[in-house]
């Protein structure tokens, strides 16, 4: 109950100004809702981004994480680059200018090259550079950015999603498209629009827990801890304050909180584990603590730990995907086979149409999730989001009515990998 008895407040209707119509609307410029931006402007889609911060990358950059993984599998078999198209695109772009490195591992497939077809199962990155990159490639596309900007409810014709309402320092406006993607990561509006969702508990195992993500600098280049080399500077795992959920306002709070409490005392840790860090200090700290996982909304189909493990084909393939489970058997389960297919029903919900979900809240089981949600293979379901929203202009169609053959054409002449160069 709140202060005085009072529970609820009846906000008056109003009219809002109609920013403007669009043939796709994304929400969220993470690496789903950029690449599916990108897509859907290259695709000769009017397309409208709007993102909370006034850069694209979302827990790429925001929050730190600087390490992208997943062009192929980690161990043989790794015979396939499962990632291409634009999250091949952005990595060769950042190697142009010394914003990526092959990172620093021991597995098989690190070995391998920075060339186009052949790229390494990881790269380091340098988050700075990435952000610059990423708008050069969105305004590029022709897609209308929307920076500083917060989305706040769906707008619904009968049973589909038919626009936004969203805020910012103009005010409240509200924004039409034929197609909307949520690239949220949280599902934001996939939420006001219904779409019935699933969360693992906080206590819950396994779940991934959040983690507040900094950047050191003054420190040995030689170090051999664990972090994210660039240059002179590495981004490192810091404090992980666990069970909470980080869909809640005051439980994200919370989490950051505790993690921004305890970042001092965390870099001494490792100071004392590795000396070869002597010296070094905090530079940055995430905008935003790194929010691994929050809800899951059912699409047509969820996908299962058993797709991921055995390595399943479908039909309906709109990218590839190749990262081990991780945390489920033992700390990392690898894939004993070259990857294994997403399907375009994962971004469809089961109910409300006009909306595509892509990213990290996609419609998916835990087991899988911790395969796909790897930002390579988030590359590709955004991008194959931008140009199904494409699709759905041009043809006059909901996402659930698109020829699917037309879309894995389409991808393919964009340069992705849907399984095309799978051993059959
Ligand atoms: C701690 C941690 C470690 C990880 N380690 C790795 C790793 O080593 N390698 C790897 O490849 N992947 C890693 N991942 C996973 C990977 O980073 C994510 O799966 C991926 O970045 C998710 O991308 P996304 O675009 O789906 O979501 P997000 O990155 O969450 O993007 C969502 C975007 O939407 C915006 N947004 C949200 N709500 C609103 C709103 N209401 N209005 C406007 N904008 C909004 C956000 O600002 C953000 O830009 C890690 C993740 C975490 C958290």
């Amino acid at each position: 109950m709140g202060i005085g008895g009072r529970e609820s407040y009846l906000e008056p209707a109003k009219e809002l100004k109609v920013y403007g119509e669009f043939d796709v609307i994304v929400v969220g410029g993470g690496v789903a809702g950029w690449s599916a931006a990108v897509a859907a402007g290259r695709a000769g889609a009017n397309a409208l981004i709007i993102e909370r911060f006034p850069f694209f990358g979302g827990t790429a950059t925001a929050s730190l994480m600087a390490n992208i993984v997943g062009y192929r599998n980690q161990k043989p078999p790794d015979g396939i680059q499962t990632t291409k198209g634009i999250g091949e695109e952005i990595i060769l772009e950042l190697l142009k200018t010394g914003g990526a490195e092959k990172s620093r591992n021991a597995y098989e497939s690190a070995k391998r090259s920075d060339k186009k077809g052949d790229l390494s199962y990881n790269f380091a990155f340098d988050t700075e550079r990435f952000k610059h990159v990423a708008l050069k490639m969105a305004l590029d596309a022709g897609v209308k950015i929307l920076f500083h900007t917060w989305f706040s409810d769906a707008i619904m014709d009968g049973g589909a999603v038919a626009g936004i309402v969203f805020e910012n320092k103009s005010g409240r406006q509200a924004a039409y498209a034929k197609t909307v993607i949520d690239a949220s990561g949280d599902g934001d509006v996939a939420l006001r629009a219904g779409v019935p969702y699933w969360q693992t508990k906080a206590d819950e195992a396994p779940r991934l827990n959040d983690c507040l993500m900094y950047k050191i600098a003054g420190f040995s280049p030689d170090t051999k801890a664990p972090g994210c080399l660039i240059g002179n500077t590495m981004v490192v795992w810091g404090p992980s304050p666990g069970a909470h959920n980080a869909a809640d306002a005051d439980e994200l709070t919370r989490e950051e909180i505790d993690a921004r409490l305890a970042v001092y005392g965390d870099l001494e840790e490792k100071i004392r584990a590795h000396p070869d860090l002597a010296g070094a200090c905090v530079v940055d700290t995430g905008a935003l603590i790194g929010v691994r996982q929050t809800r899951f909304f059912e699409g047509v189909y969820a996908l299962t730990g058993d797709d991921v493990l055995e390595g399943r084909a479908f039909e309906d393939s709109i990218a590839m995907a190749a990262n081990p489970v991780i945390h489920y058997y033992g700390y990392r389960r690898f894939l004993e086979h070259e990857g294994y297919d997403i399907p375009y029903r994962c971004m469809v919900p089961k109910k409300v149409d006009g909306l595509l979900v892509a990213g990290r809240c996609m419609s998916s089981d835990q087991i899988a999730y911790e395969s796909w949600r790897a930002m390579a293979h988030i590359f590709a379901i955004g991008e194959a989001a931008g140009i199904a929203a494409a699709i759905c202009a041009e043809d006059g169609l909901a996402p659930r009515g698109i020829d699917v053959k037309k879309l894995q054409r389409r991808l393919i002449e964009a340069g992705a990998e849907i399984g095309q160069s799978r051993k059959k």
